[in-house]
């Protein structure tokens, strides 16, 4: 895996920050690690290394994706009227054909090719309430070289009767499937538990989920406050619970491990609850959207001090590329400037949304000593791209700072300019 690689260097360094170095060299190491990120030419110091020039190609770090649904695939561009009808109506007679291992492992092998072709080189994904399906989903995720959190949906209450689940026996498969594959090359492959959200779940099964991550120190990963509809059935079914969030908070499962998805509709308390706890948050502005939920209050939930990360959240999203994600966050943050009569939420750069892609992502998943950015020791997962692709008229002054390279990249990118994908400093792409 030792090489050097010369191109244009684009990688976060802070939300408002961005490491832009022409030429720039990137070295990695045989263990796939980053030796290191130069604007000297290293061919000197490493005469043995194979040498690779993408001097006319952006080299930055792999996107990371914290949410989204690799059952929900083929679903990608339809929506309905609302999150709840478009579960019923969709989304379960979907999940429920997980039952069928063929098409649990063609769709899963189809979602990580995808996911890395978009150039998403870590990702948080649900699979469905089945075990073998979430195990096939593993398997699937090893063969591609992904980095990923996976977890099995687990739901015992308000759903069809064929998607329905006994409690203990949701919990135990869920046990088996983190004692399998928590931990996975060298951490590559994490178990997150996955309660669909407090509307399909008892409390007695979150209170499980609770203990369930204590004891092996694991991630969860859930939804939160997403739509109105969803907000009054949570009344209805925990009536003696203060809020939405005071459910989770209660059952023990908020903490530093916990990704929540959406976060649209909060209270300050609320919001209090999260920051206390250290729960993270994955915006997923173009589900939010496309599924007519809301929009996410994104600045504030960031100066509140909240740790955020963009989702797909593919198939309430239906694009798996963060290129889109990212336009998205940024296009919907203007809209809640403009609303906002004191104009106190400004709206996100597009240095913020690259970094929310990388680095943000990584931070969320706990991740960010390993990847999400080029920094010496991470992991060599990064990207290969043609943005030359984004310019038909060749005029150079245009692409020669970062902020016209990543607003091109972003409002007009897709796979399409992605060239090359790397992991551990491996092409898989
Ligand atoms: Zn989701």
């Amino acid at each position: 895996m030792r090489a050097i690689f010369k191109g244009t260097i684009l990688s976060p360094i802070s939300k408002g920050k961005v490491l832009f170095i022409v030429p720039g060299y990137l070295v990695t190491s045989e263990q796939g690690n980053i030796l290191e990120v130069t604007s000297d030419n290293p061919r000197e110091k490493y005469k043995s290394f194979p040498f690779y020039d993408f001097s006319d190609r952006i080299i930055c770090p792999g996107f990371i994706d914290i949410h989204n649904h690799l059952s929900q695939l083929p679903l990608m561009g339809l929506s309905d009227n609302n999150l709840l009808t478009w579960l019923n109506k969709l989304v379960f007679p979907c999940e429920g054909k997980f039952k069928s291992q063929e098409i649990a492992k063609q769709t899963a092998d189809s979602f990580f090719r995808q996911l890395l072709k978009n150039g998403t080189t870590t990702t948080s994904t649900y699979v469905t309430i089945h075990k073998q399906a979430t195990d096939l989903a593993f398997q699937s995720a090893k063969e591609n070289g992904v980095r990923a959190f996976i977890g099995k949906v687990m739901m015992d209450q308000e759903v069809p009767g064929n998607m329905l689940e006994d409690t203990q026996k949701s919990l135990q498969d869920s046990e088996e499937l983190i004692e399998k594959w928590d931990g996975y090359d060298n951490g590559r492959l994490r178990y997150a538990l996955t309660p669909r959200f407090a509307v399909s779940c008892s409390f007695s099964m979150l209170k499980g989920i609770g203990d369930l991550a204590k004891k092996y120190d694991v991630y969860i990963q859930s939804h939160l406050a997403e739509s109105n509809g969803e907000l009054k059935l949570i009344q209805k079914l925990y009536p003696d619970f203060e809020n939405y969030t005071d459910v989770y908070y209660r059952a023990g499962i908020l903490s530093e491990k916990t990704i929540m998805a959406h976060c649209i509709y909060l209270s300050g308390k609320e919001i209090k609850i999260l920051r206390k706890t250290g729960t993270k948050v994955s915006h997923c502005p173009t589900a939010n959207r496309f599924l007519a939920s809301g929009i996410m209050p994104y600045r504030k939930l960031e100066q509140s001090g909240l740790t955020i990360g963009l989702g797909t959240d593919v198939a309430g999203g239906y694009s798996l590329s963060m290129f889109n994600e990212m336009k998205e966050a940024i296009e919907t943050s203007k809209m809640i400037n403009f609303l906002n009569s004191e104009k106190q939420y400004k709206p996100i750069t597009v240095e913020e949304a690259f970094y929310l892609a990388t680095l943000g992502g990584a931070k969320v998943l706990s991740l960010e000593k390993e990847t999400g950015s080029l920094e010496i020791s991470k992991s060599a997962d990064f990207l290969v791209i043609d943005y030359q692709k984004l310019n038909d008229f060749k005029n150079r002054d245009i692409l020669s700072n970062a902020r016209n390279i990543l607003s091109k990249m972003i409002y007009l990118g897709n796979k399409d300019i992605i060239e090359q994908v790397y992991l551990r400093g491996k092409r898989v792409i």
